[in-house]
């Protein structure tokens, strides 16, 4: 099965949303700064042209999502009254805001629009129900509409209210940010070019548990750089003095280490590491056998070639996670080559499909984001995807049609 089969999208011919308040999840989950300023608007960016497209065909758009982590209540740090003011910019019009999600006040903000006028509801998470029953929160949201939109990637693996609670009681489409993900992962998921090659990297084994394993099932290569490579270092008997080291972790990160061999994967590992006494120890030393008291913060030249070769070979590519610690500059040498890298075979005809999350905020802030394939706003779901080849969100789309 094709990863789009069975769903509905807002540019079928045939999608008439005139005059209707179509409710639409985004995925306005942006990074703020301690003043509440938005560091990074690309998810607001990429959520327009779902809303253009139904405002120019006249819906009354009504917007919804969640911001951070609030704990079930109100908190005026995750309001999304920020998030309206830059979607006003954005879209040139104004995108009024509402002080609820759910209940008679919105109804009555509802019931104020006209086609092509903007709502943004208060975030969805303020309510401990869009988490914790979903399905009945889902109904209450259910009421603001008479469509449902799904444009929030980046939420599809969760199954709350606002995703799939919604999509059980409107007629419900998938909007074009959806679309463009699902088909950049199909590239991945559905038949891909060999060789496949990973990148994994990042600071946690522990949340890539599942998509190591799926990987190795799909990939001829498996390259794993960034703070996680360090327990399977260790595993696999070498000294990593005070680098990063998941103990928990270390059985499996053997086991993992036996399956690639078992299943003819090539699955590499840094041979040489930039290291420091603290991170604030940079430029760092170039070693091939880490001192007990220093930690390793980047991957060495030595792995930059090796994994930067094995990628301008590679026909498709995932990356998810960096090389080393790339926020610092003396230790951000290793994630660059092999963006690089990927940049270079997808001139050679690569698909180059990155994940989100801190690996496309590296992508972005290195300049590479026009020269890959795709770079997704889903972290959490774009793993997920990977790991079950399929999400609740899409799922309850899929119920529909
Ligand atoms: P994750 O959320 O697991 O993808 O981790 C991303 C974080 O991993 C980034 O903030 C990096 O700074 C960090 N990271 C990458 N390599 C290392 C390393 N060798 N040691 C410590 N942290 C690292």
């Amino acid at each position: 099965m094709a990863l789009t089969d069975g769903i509905r999208f807002v540019d079928d011919p045939g999608f008439e949303c005139a005059g209707k308040r179509v409710l639409v999840r985004a995925d306005f989950n942006v990074p703020m700064d301690h003043n509440g300023m938005i560091t990074n608007d690309k998810r607001l960016r990429e959520s327009i042209a779902t809303i253009e497209l139904l405002r120019r065909k006249s819906a009354k758009v009504i917007l919804m999502s969640h911001l951070g982590r609030p704990k079930g209540n109100p908190e005026p740090k995750y309001s999304l009254k920020t998030v309206s003011l830059a979607l006003s910019n954005l879209l040139k019009t104004d995108v009024h805001m509402a002080t609820e999600c759910v209940g008679d006040f919105v109804k009555s903000d509802t019931n104020k629009l006209g086609p092509g006028d903007v709502l943004l509801l208060e975030n969805v998470r303020f309510h401990k129900r869009e988490t914790d029953d979903y399905k009945a929160f889902g109904r209450d949201l259910a009421a603001n509409g008479d469509i449902f939109v799904n444009d929030a990637f980046g939420s599809c693996h969760r199954a709350h209210g606002s995703v799939a609670g919604v999509a059980e009681v409107l007629p419900s489409y998938a909007g074009l940010l959806v679309k463009k993900e699902l088909k950049a992962f199909s590239t991945l998921l559905d038949e891909p070019q060999v060789p496949v090659v990973a990148v994994l990297g990042g600071a946690k084994v522990s949340d890539k548990i599942g998509v190591i394993k799926a990987l190795i099932d799909m990939c001829d290569a498996l390259i794993i750089g960034g703070g996680m490579a360090y327990t399977f270092l260790k595993a696999s008997g070498q000294q990593i003095g005070t680098s990063l080291l998941d103990k928990e972790h270390l059985g499996f990160a053997a086991e993992m280490l036996e399956l690639a061999k078992r299943k003819g994967v090539k699955l590499l590992l840094p041979t040489d590491h930039l290291v420091g006494f603290d991170l604030k120890d940079g430029p760092g030393d170039i070693v091939k056998v880490i001192p007990d008291d220093h930690a390793a913060f980047d991957i060495g030249p030595e792995t930059r070639k090796l994994y930067s070769d094995t990628l301008r070979n590679a026909k498709t590519i995932i990356f998810n996670g960096p090389m080393g610690v790339f926020e610092t500059p003396a230790f951000a040498q290793g994630t660059r080559d092999v963006l690089s890298a990927m940049a270079q075979a997808k001139d050679a005809g690569a698909t180059v499909v990155v994940g989100g999350g801190d690996s496309a905020k590296a992508t972005e802030d290195m300049g590479f984001a026009s020269k890959v394939t795709h770079v997704s706003t889903g972290g959490g779901a774009s793993l997920e995807l990977i790991e079950f080849g399929d999400l609740p969100g899409l799922k309850a789309l899929r119920r529909q049609a």
